[in-house]
């Protein structure tokens, strides 16, 4: 057995089939066993952890010991699949709902990240789909749906029926690529609506999946009483809370944990006829000693290896000598950090773009002539940082820029790499009050006025000192989460090579 949860189940099941010994039965007991998971976009496991294998792994151990009793597993999924990772930056996605097919899920909702690459190339990966994928608060050019989703789904389970509803978070706009055409209901007012639909179908018990943050779960079971339990995502949060009627439960992500939810199903007699009861049990699964199942775990093989092959691609000739090295990166405007600003600016079509030095790690030279590859571009950007864009008042920028030379006398890796901005800065004066002549493309920078900016999510917390960029709010309809790598390679693609300077855009002044 590759999972070995048996230990922990017999104690469980004794404590859940005691609460019904006391009422008489009309209909025969069932054991539905939901596993979930969700926000898994990452092949293979990580520190022991998560991946495609593991998760299959205890799908498989999960179903055998269920089904052997007589009772039925529900594989669930909470949205954020096809994006973002190298592998999708080729295939957008391709090859994560061809693994989600062969581990069986049972059901999914659509997370901010299935837009990524737009609502033409998720309706392509529904299609692929072998399993339905649930967006009930989704509207398509108008019209409730999504093309390929499904907006409710009722699942005989023995002699009960379970209806599904499948919620998405109402910012998918400005967090993936969602475009003009697709809109995001309310999440308690679609819940609601579908409750109710779910119930006059004769659904005995209602499961909504859903990718938001929890403080959105919350609010929907507290308007809608009609759903039971809420399998979640978004949040990344390992989270089990249960106040005897309704439940919520989210699994992390990546697979590093698998919740399951082991329910035991009845019907009996109440005041006023049959009257459904369930009682849960909760296991949060660390996966680090679950073995992977041999079947999927060749499969993941395989897709490295395709992505080896992607990552071996030529993309151009650089005609510049570049210099990634640490301190080179970190203590002055440099060639590759204006390629790497300039390729998120003109990929979001932002006002400006800022990128912390410390992201960039090659650590090397590259000679004129020299041919990159993409290897080349993940090696200099190799934590998967994505590109966000904000809104951000001139004042908010400027402080910025003054944290990005605030300690360059450390070469910390704050330093800013610009593009769309220039401005000058005296080292040698007090931090916080270095920056002086910044404009935004030709024009002085104007404190009051707002600017979108094209940034790298880590700065954009806050990270690297860059505490005012907190101040931004996110730009709808921006590609705000795609792979700075991504970006870069398909800037580099499509100028031909790298032709980029050092042109005056950070001019030292002492
Ligand atoms: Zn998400």
């Amino acid at each position: 057995m590759p999972f070995p949860l048996r230990r922990v189940f017999p104690f469980l099941l004794v404590v859940a089939i005691a609460a019904f010994v006391e009422v008489p039965a009309v209909a025969e007991p069932l054991r539905l066993s939901i596993v979930h998971v969700n926000d898994w976009d990452r092949l293979d496991a990580k520190d022991r952890a998560g991946g495609a294998a593991k998760i299959a792994s205890i799908a498989r151990y999960e179903r055998d010991r269920v089904e052997a009793e007589g009772g039925q597993v529900l594989l669930t999924f909470g949205g954020d699949m096809i994006s973002p990772s190298l592998l999708s930056g080729f295939d957008k996605g391709a090859h994560m709902i061809a693994l989600a097919n062969v581990i069986g899920f049972n059901a999914a909702v659509l997370g901010n990240h299935e837009f990524d690459f737009g609502p033409e190339v998720l309706i392509e990966r529904l299609k692929e789909a072998k399993y339905p994928v649930l967006g009930s608060n989704i509207s398509y050019k108008g019209e409730p749906g999504f093309p390929g989703a499904e907006r409710s789904l009722l699942v005989e389970a023995g002699e009960y029926k379970v209806g599904l509803l499948g919620l998405t978070t109402t910012d998918t706009p400005s967090l993936s690529s969602s475009g003009p055409d697709v809109a995001f209901a309310p999440l308690a007012e679609a819940a609601a609506e579908i409750t109710e639909a779910l119930r006059a179908q004769g659904a005995d018990l209602v499961i909504a999946l859903t990718h938001a943050v929890y403080q959105n779960d919350l609010e929907t079971l507290r308007q809608v009483a009609g759903i039971d339990i809420v399998l979640g995502g978004h949040d990344h949060l390992v989270l089990v809370l249960y106040d005897g009627k309704q439940a919520i439960l989210k699994s992390g992500s990546q697979g590093n944990f698998v919740g399951i939810m082991d329910i035991l199903i009845d019907r009996v007699e109440g005041r006023s006829g049959p009257q459904l009861v369930w009682q849960p049990s909760f296991s949060m699964v660390n996966t680090i000693d679950v073995e992977e199942d041999p079947e999927v775990a060749q499969r993941v093989a395989g897709y490295k290896s395709e992505l080896d092959k992607e990552l071996a691609v030529d993309i151009g000739l650089t005609e510049v000598a570049l210099d990634t090295r640490r301190a080179s990166v970190r203590t002055g405007e440099n060639a590759f950090g204006n390629l790497v600003a300039d390729a998120m600016r003109v990929a979001t079509g932002a006002d400006a773009a800022l990128t912390n030095g410390g992201g960039i790690r090659g650590d090397t030279t590259y000679i004129p002539g020299r041919v990159l590859t993409r290897k080349d571009i993940l090696t200099e950007l190799p934590f998967g940082n994505r590109t966000v864009t904000m809104r951000l008042k001139g004042s908010d920028l400027k402080a910025a820029l003054e944290n990005g030379v605030s300690k360059v006398e450390e070469g910390a890796g704050r330093f800013p790499h610009v593009s769309g901005i220039s401005f000058a800065y005296a080292g040698g004066k007090p931090a916080g009050a270095r920056v002086t002549d910044v404009k935004i493309g030709d024009l002085p920078l104007d404190l009051g006025k707002v600017y979108v900016l094209a940034t790298n999510d880590f700065v954009a917390r806050g990270g690297d000192g860059y505490a005012s960029l907190k101040n931004g709010k996110p730009v709808v309809d921006a590609s705000s989460a795609r792979l700075m790598a991504s970006q870069v390679i398909e800037f580099i693609q499509s100028e031909g090579g790298v032709k980029t300077v050092v042109e005056g855009r950070v001019r030292r002044l002492d």
